[in-house]
């Protein structure tokens, strides 16, 4: 198994970011990370751009719709028209491109002091067809975070990350009951633009991209290394996120060198996206041998609900009913690993 670690829904000049793809390549090189996947508004103008810059593949996508529905639109050749009062039609036009799609920041809360409180909800839950929700929203979930003046402008100069919790746990809820009865797949994306923080004569970026490619990033699991070959490498991290062979990570905490969470029995060892057919010696493990036990919280949810939780970097246990089963693990008691699930029918 080979693991690739990147980060998705980037804004570049292309639309409202402030850098060039390579130079935001060079930011993502900096921070260590193996791909990106640019979603400009309304354009697939880079496209012509993707390919590897500074050693780091870029991939380049879309986002669709403006005033709420936000999609993001991967693997697509063709622009989608947005279409605000039906998100419907632009997930069904991305799938007849053989492309894949993530509702984006699905929950917003805003913020009276940061763009006049404008939220970008999902407002349409008779969708289906979707491949995965972006289940956290690193700038939206600071935005929402800043409900008072004086503690927005000390996050904004002393503490960055002071707002940022974890996944929003309403994003978490409804993805655990869609993954119940169908595959989906659960993304951070970080909405990266180098966006600046601005009330009357403060005015600060929060958010430089290579700060944000050490945020919550998407770790992927690959059978084979990542191509060098750039149409190969995209076929590689696409079908990883399409089949949920991701998990979401919070760098600022660390990297998880060694994790890993498998389901095995007597048919095979089978990882995040997996489906296994319970027998009488189904066992689940999680590892996570390079951090301290006492620094780490384990919880292991099935079908959404807590299932076992355990202060460890490792536990072993005994599957004994069906079920969507997912890990979480806490670092010092903040938001580390999320992982997408396993399923066992
Ligand atoms: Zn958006
Ligand atoms: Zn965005």
């Amino acid at each position: 198994m080979h693991i690739v670690t990147g980060n998705i829904h980037i804004h570049s000049r292309h639309s409202d970011g402030s850098a060039a793809i390579p130079e935001i390549a060079a930011a993502a090189a900096k921070a260590g990370l193996d791909y990106i996947i640019v979603t400009d508004h309304q354009t697939l103008s880079g496209l012509p751009e993707e390919g590897y810059h500074h050693g780091v593949l870029v991939l380049v996508g879309m986002e669709i719709n403006r005033t709420k529905n936000h999609y993001l639109a991967l693997g697509i050749r063709r622009e989608i028209p947005d279409n605000d009062e039906s998100p419907q039609a632009v997930i069904d036009a991305v799938n007849e491109q053989g492309g894949l799609g993530f509702i984006a920041h699905p929950f917003e809360k805003g913020s009276p002091f940061v763009l006049d409180g404008i939220t970008y909800p999902w407002q349409d839950w008779k969708v289906q067809g979707f491949t995965g929700i972006e289940v956290w929203n690193w700038c939206s979930q600071w935005r929402d975070g800043i409900q008072k003046l004086l503690k927005g402008l000390f996050y904004a100069y002393f503490k960055p990350d002071g707002p940022i919790s974890g996944p929003c746990p309403q994003a978490l809820k409804l993805f655990d009951k869609i993954a119940q009865k169908q595959k989906i797949t659960a993304i951070a994306g970080s909405d990266a633009h180098n966006w600046h923080f601005r009330y009357g004569p403060f005015q600060r970026c929060i958010f430089p991209y290579e700060y944000l490619f050490r945020t919550a990033n998407n770790s992927l699991l690959l059978k084979e290394p990542l191509s060098q070959n750039v149409k190969k490498a995209k076929k590689q991290i696409l079908e990883a996120l399409r089949t949920g062979r991701a998990y979401i990570i919070n760098h600022l905490l660390g990297k998880a060198d060694g994790f890993s969470f498998f389901v095995a029995n007597e048919k095979g060892i089978f990882n995040l996206g997996d489906t296994v057919t319970l027998t009488a010696n189904t066992t689940l493990s999680v590892r996570c041998p390079f951090v301290s036990a006492r620094h780490l919280s384990i919880s292991i949810l099935r079908n959404g609900t807590v299932w076992q939780q355990e202060e460890n970097n490792r536990c072993n246990y005994q599957i004994t009913e069906k079920g969507t089963y997912r890990v979480e693990i806490r670092h010092k008691k903040k938001s580390w690993i999320f992982t997408n699930p396993i399923y066992v029918v």
